[in-house]
């Protein structure tokens, strides 16, 4: 998650934002037509999902040894050499035309973009071709940079965003069993790994400009930045922050909200869910840069905690299960967007 870089004035003024709260009845019982088919594959895939494994995953991903994945830093390029090994043991490749999992990103653009010198850096796509409609493409995203060493300390970001990484690492996870057990996604889906978010989202930026696949083919973008924690206002509750899931599309909405009522039933909380709340979280992560692209999205968080861009966000204080049950979440959208009969409509701007 970016930091939030507002003039001091602008805070005044957007203090007195409203709290939005949940519920959306569903109606529409056909918004889950795929999963009435599905649902044992679903079961089968949806039980891959589990905290010891994103655990184990997260334990590497935000470990001193990654030296807190500056953008472009020798640690980012080590976490990144994981995540791609991770595919390679799933047998999971990267999209045809690309002759590997990265993109590369290069330090001139995102000087052009953002006036800062980085090193040339990368995306990382793992990629599950559909079977029915390849060229419709879902993507799952997660930064996988975080803000690196300062002062000699290392900021690990275990929730910003290894949680996000593992997470969509995970989901990658079930749909290749689901695919092996001859029920893979009827659509494409694209895990997208970017780089350069904190300094700028810049990763999400490069992929929007130069995208693999046409943004018109895409078919939403489901973005994981912290998952695994809770902030002080929900301590112990079961909940997520989605943020963004109508802005373009409302299905995208009731299928989120069928998704999980169909799964652990989390609270989902909507305080966040307006682009002129004074907190700006739709603008501040990878997210964005689909839904100005006019790509719907569903950006998935879990709020401002005390460690936040801390170096003391780290492993042993995510919450495993919850971290589980919010993948679940995110697994069961993306399996009904990508198995659904038709593609998701965007109905608003
Ligand atoms: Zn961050």
């Amino acid at each position: 998650m970016k930091k939030l870089l507002i003039p001091v004035f602008s805070v005044f003024l957007l203090l007195s934002c409203e709290t939005r709260n949940v519920s959306n009845t569903l109606q529409n019982s056909n918004l889950t037509e795929s999963n009435i088919k599905g649902d044992k594959a679903f079961l089968s895939a949806y039980k891959m999902i589990n905290a010891d494994e994103l655990k184990k995953n997260l334990y590497v991903i935000a470990s001193d040894e990654m030296e807190g994945r500056d953008t472009g830093s020798k640690g980012q390029k080590k976490a990144g050499e994981y995540i791609i090994n991770y595919y390679k043991n799933l047998k999971i490749s990267y999209p045809k035309g690309l002759d590997s999992y990265y993109q590369k990103v290069p330090s001139e653009y995102m000087k052009k973009k953002g006036g800062e010198t980085l090193p040339d850096s990368e995306n990382i796509l793992a990629f599950i071709e559909g079977s029915e409609k390849p060229d419709e493409i879902v993507v799952v995203s997660a930064h996988y940079d975080h803000v690196g060493i300062k002062k000699g300390v290392i900021y690990n970001g275990a929730d910003d965003d290894g949680s996000g990484t593992v997470a969509v690492m995970e989901i990658a996870k079930a749909f290749q069993k689901a695919k092996q057990e001859g029920k893979g996604p009827k659509r494409s889906i694209l895990f997208l790994h970017v780089t350069g978010e904190e300094h700028g989202l810049f990763g999400s930026e490069y992929y929007t400009d130069y995208p693999v696949f046409p943004l018109a083919n895409t078919v939403a973008d489901l973005n994981i930045d912290m998952i695994g924690r809770d902030d002080p206002e929900n301590r112990g509750k079961q909940y997520v922050y989605v943020i963004g899931s109508d802005m373009l599309s409302s299905q995208l909405k009731i299928i989120n909200e069928t998704s999980n009522k169909r799964t652990n039933n989390l609270e989902l909380n909507y305080k966040y869910d307006d682009p002129n709340d004074s907190q700006r979280l739709y603008y501040r992560s990878d997210h964005y840069n689909f839904a100005k692209n006019n790509v719907p999205v569903a950006f998935f968080f879990d709020g401002i905690h005390e460690d936040y861009h801390k170096p003391t966000d780290d492993v042993d204080k995510i919450d495993y299960l919850l971290l589980e049950k919010r993948t679940q979440l995110i697994f069961a959208t993306a399996w009904e967007l990508a198995n659904r009969h038709d593609r998701i409509v965007i109905d608003k701007n």
